[in-house]
């Protein structure tokens, strides 16, 4: 089992503290979603974990398997497990798709098993089938010219690719029509399993219908104010977040 373990973390973007006591426990095996109003930290919290240099920690720690995340570079990050999708995915040019997920997939296994291309190209033909992409999507730049829904179905293919133990998806639902929503869903639903977790960030209960979380925790404010199971989300979408704050007796 791996174990993600975040602790009274503290995060500061740009000299304010966006972050203010965060703790979450994510092992394998479980499936998280994080629901909280705009502007409250949420892709902070995963930029956080990923180890994006303009976010802070100024308290608290992040651990993986014990180990301290502040001692590892994102590529270290990446090779232990951790995947994030993230809100914006970014467009890479001269990088074909193809080949960012190849690099991707050897930075996990050892020198001497790195994946042949057959083997690697009969993979990606099974996962790019499965979510409806066409073959001509591997052959682009990275995220070039890619619609909101391909980069987000995109981002599915890679973390089905590269098989992380933990993946962080930030709001994969956004801009996604419902055969599309239907189409992530299944990709993230067949990672479930002993090996795997997700912590998904999203606005929106729809999504959760889709892909049922074991897991569902509110922030607000920067702090986890509440965690529950599927019918957190549920209470959410017919209270909003007021109901909730009136509940806690929060003030943020
Ligand atoms: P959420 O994902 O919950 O909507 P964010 O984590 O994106 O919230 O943002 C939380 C706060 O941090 C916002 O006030 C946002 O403006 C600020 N923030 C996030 N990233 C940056 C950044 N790179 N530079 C400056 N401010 C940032
Ligand atoms: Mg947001
Ligand atoms: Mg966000």
């Amino acid at each position: 089992m791996t174990t993600l373990k975040i602790e009274d973390l503290h995060v500061s973007v740009a000299n304010k503290e966006i972050l203010k006591g965060v703790n979450l426990t994510v092992n394998t095996g479980e499936m998280h979603a994080i629901m909280g109003p705009n502007g409250t930290g949420k892709s902070t919290l995963s930029q956080a974990i990923m180890g994006h240099p303009a976010y802070t920690i100024t308290q608290g720690r992040i651990l993986l398997d014990g180990k301290d995340l502040a001692d590892m570079t994102v590529d270290e990050r990446a090779r232990a497990g951790l995947f994030l999708a993230m809100q914006y995915p970014s467009e890479i040019q001269g990088v074909t798709n193809a080949e960012f997920m190849r690099a991707a997939v050897n930075a996990r296994r050892p020198e001497d098993d790195q994946i042949d291309l057959m083997t690697f190209i009969k993979d990606l033909d099974e996962k790019r089938e499965f979510l409806s992409m066409s073959k001509e999507m591997a052959g682009r730049y990275l995220n070039e010219g890619f619609s909101g829904g391909e980069k987000k179905r995109n981002e599915i293919l890679q973390m089905m690719m590269i098989k992380p133990q933990i993946a962080i998806l930030d709001e994969i639902d956004s801009g996604l029509d419902i055969d599309a929503l239907k189409v992530v869903s299944r990709g993230v639903n067949s990672m479930r399993g002993a090996n795997f977790a997700t912590l998904m960030i999203t606005h929106y209960q729809r999504l959760l219908d889709y892909i049922v979380p074991d897991f569902v925790h509110v922030m607000m404010g920067g702090r986890v104010v509440k965690t529950g199971g599927p019918e957190l989300a549920k209470k959410l979408e017919a209270e909003g977040y007021a109901g909730l704050r009136d509940e806690l007796g929060l003030d943020i």
